[in-house]
């Protein structure tokens, strides 16, 4: 019956396994967030035999657990970081044109109130340089406000003390759907990519050697040998190279909230006592605040969300919309995620840490990237590659393409006016699947329901979960509901457990699980989605 069952992903996985012994890779990268993934495709593009290893799930890692904007980073500029906003902003506008369904302009408001914080005319000429600097649009350039036009753009903010405001723009995406795509880009370029196997033991000299992986599904495992290998293993890079730089971790927690209680338009900072940099940011049927920012010295496996973060992401929010009484009973999710960020002497505070990466080279020749950010990914797989150069491997011109190839807003139409899909289904599924997501509404439309939502008032379609546990490696329910689809934490289900059942039950039947195994999905689903404590969360007394 399972092997009746057997989705295509698996046998082309079987068939990647058996080659790795058969051939020496340029490069293998280990650790598939997105600075691996990354890695492995900028490689591929520049001709490089590439083999891209993750020992969870695509994803897995800080890649799922990001406040999800794609910024040029305002807040770096008074730290005088103007290489990495100059830098980060070119991405920003590079993803938008590769990736315009998923890495999507987004207007960002910032309030300003008498006696706290900067003045408006310092804020105003900062995003002047600012959009100067990472070259935005015209039409997406900052526009200064007064206290009316502030309060005509979000008419919840706290108006005491309203000084005025600035209004410009930044992107946001899913991390972990751009993870995935990234990864997708890295096999179309021609890299083995393959999640659930673990890099063990690296035996390398400066002209190459092999690297033990673990496929962690079977038990198996398997000698590469490789000219060069890449450690990006975020939070885990240490694990990865005892010998380097230590890697400091930053928690950060986040606050999903139904749109309807925290309706903005636009993406809003929150002014925060101590200085941190808090968002709202609205995200189809939610709204989500973030994030804390303190050192972690647990398990980055599955950071907690403590009291202490919640009550302070309560304080700031309230703060700002005082009139709508947000309470913890309003939550419909938390999650956290831990930066790993580069150890220097003299801080403490992870805020004080650049977030820079830095690239080092260990005597035998692996090259650990630390630190970095989601967005400028490209960019650090751009450094990471002139050293592979420098340590003797031939690069050739890259094939990218940047132009984009479709148009997310006529998939859009077709999705709703030829396919029946509601508009916002169709929006959201555009936004996951881009080009793909006609074929995921046909695919989903031939199954029994496959058009109805998983809940009432959600966007997401159980023939789209079909069609990710068929075609995108799907080895848990968390993959799946957590980083494929978001749907537990983004896809505004008042109560996120009560789908879990029945979403377990119908992914059981396309891979075979026993009711055992149903069981035990759902655990550790609820475990990741931080289930258990959303329930507690929506006790607490603040
Ligand atoms: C709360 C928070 C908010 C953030 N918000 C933003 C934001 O809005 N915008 C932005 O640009 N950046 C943001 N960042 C930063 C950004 O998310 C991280 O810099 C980035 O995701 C790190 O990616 P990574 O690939 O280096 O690490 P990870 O995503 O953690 O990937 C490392 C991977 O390596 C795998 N791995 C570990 N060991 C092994 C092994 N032995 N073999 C194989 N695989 C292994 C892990 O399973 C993991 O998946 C945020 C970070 C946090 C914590």
């Amino acid at each position: 019956m399972i092997a009746a069952l057997e989705p295509l992903w698996r046998r082309s996985r079987r068939q990647d396994w058996a080659t790795l012994t058969e051939r020496p890779f340029d490069l293998i990268v280990i650790g598939g967030g997105i600075t691996g993934a990354g890695v492995a495709w900028q490689a591929s593009l520049h001709g490089l035999s590439t083999l891209l290893v993750e020992a969870r799930d695509w994803a897995g890692g800080t890649s799922s657990r990001s406040s999800k904007l794609v910024h040029g980073g305002l807040r770096y500029l008074p730290h005088g970081e103007v290489r990495l906003v100059r830098e980060v902003g070119h991405e920003r506008e590079m993803l938008g044109r590769i990736w315009p369904h998923l890495v999507t302009p987004t207007p960002f408001l910032i309030p300003v109130y008498r006696r706290r914080g900067m003045p408006l005319w310092a804020l105003g000429a900062g995003v002047w340089l600012y959009d100067g600097l990472t070259g935005v649009a015209p039409r997406h350039r900052r526009r200064m406000l007064g206290p009316d036009g502030v309060l005509a753009l979000e008419g919840d903010l706290a108006q005491q003390d309203l000084a005025g405001g600035v209004s410009y723009y930044e992107a946001r995406t899913d991390d972990a759907r751009l993870v995935y795509t990234v990864v997708e880009a890295a096999r179309a370029a021609g890299a083995v990519a393959l999640s659930r196997v673990q890099a063990r033991e690296i035996d390398l000299t400066p002209k190459g050697g092999s690297v033990e992986v673990l496929d962690v599904e079977t038990g198996r495992t398997a000698t590469v040998r490789v000219r060069a290998a890449v450690n990006a293993a975020g939070p885990w890079t240490g694990e990865v190279d005892r010998e380097g730089t230590p890697v400091v971790l930053g928690r950060g927690c986040h606050l999903v909230f139904a749109h309807a209680r925290l309706p903005l338009q636009n993406a809003v900072a929150l002014p925060a006592p101590d200085g941190g940099n808090t968002f709202a940011v609205p995200r189809g049927r939610v709204t989500y605040v973030g994030t804390t920012d303190r050192l972690y010295t647990g398990d980055p496996e599955l950071p907690d969300v403590p009291d202490e973060d919640v009550a302070y992401l309560f304080r700031v929010v309230r703060a700002s919309f005082p009139a709508l009484d947000l309470r913890p009973r309003d939550l419909l999710g938390v999650y956290a995620g831990v930066r790993p960020l580069v150890a220097r002497a003299g801080k403490s505070e992870t805020r004080e840490l650049s977030r820079q990466r830095s690239i080092e080279v260990r005597h035998d020749g692996l090259i650990s990237v630390r630190g970095g950010k989601l967005t400028g990914f490209r960019s650090v797989a751009a450094d990471t590659l002139a050293f592979l150069a420098r340590g003797g491997l031939r690069l050739r011109e890259s094939r990218e393409h940047v132009e984009a190839v479709f148009d997310p807003v006529r998939t859009v139409q077709e999705a709703a006016t030829e396919l029946g899909a509601s508009r916002a289904a169709a929006e959201d599924l555009v936004f996951r699947h881009g080009a793909r997501a006609p074929d995921v509404l046909r695919y989903a439309a031939e199954r029994p329901e496959g058009l109805d939502p998983v809940a009432n008032g959600c966007d997401v379609l159980w023939g789209e979960l079909d069609y990710s546990t068929d075609h995108e490696e799907v080895f848990e329910l968390s993959d799946l509901l957590v980083r494929r689809t978001a749907l537990l934490w983004f896809g505004g289900l008042r109560e996120p457990e009560e789908v879990l059942r029945p979403a377990a039950e119908r992914v059981a039947e396309r891979l075979g699980w026993s009711s055992a195994d149903i069981g035990s999905q759902m655990a550790a689903c609820r475990r990741e989605a931080h289930l258990d404590r959303l329930a507690e969360l929506r006790h607490l007394s603040l």
